[in-house]
């Protein structure tokens, strides 16, 4: 199971919308785990500001307004990519769940899950 904490591992301060996004965020990615039946690591969960400037200043975020500052979005580690590929063949669990993905091409090494759907509404979309 994943817990609470490793979606906020820094203990960033929150507000009651973020703490009810997590909340979400933290169900829909253990029913995803219990159907995946295996580990899952968080290698990123809720950021600060500051933290999104600096990955946008290294080149490793283009989201000015990333869903991880509102405790909607968290990234799996895949090195394998094996999840990615999983998830892009059974997005129906994904549908089903509430659950929608940057397109694994597009994430080497994680998969980038979100509880709300993109502006293209599209299960996997390009970031
Ligand atoms: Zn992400």
């Amino acid at each position: 199971m994943i817990s609470p904490k490793e979606l906020n591992p820094r203990g960033h301060p929150t507000t009651p919308i973020i703490d009810k996004n997590l909340l979400i965020l933290l169900q829909r990615m253990n029913e995803l785990r219990s159907i995946w039946a295996k580990p899952m690591i968080v290698t990123s969960g809720l950021r600060s500001e500051e933290k999104q400037q600096e990955l946008i200043a290294q080149g490793k975020s283009t989201a000015r307004v990333s869903k991880h500052l509102s405790g909607n979005a968290c990234d799996i580690l895949d090195k394998d990519g094996s999840l990615g590929k999983w998830c892009l063949d059974n997005a129906s669990v994904l549908e089903r769940i509430g659950l929608w993905c940057e397109h694994p091409d597009y994430t080497k090494g994680w998969v980038h899950f979100q509880i709300m759907p993109p502006l293209s509404g599209k299960r996997f979309f390009i970031p």
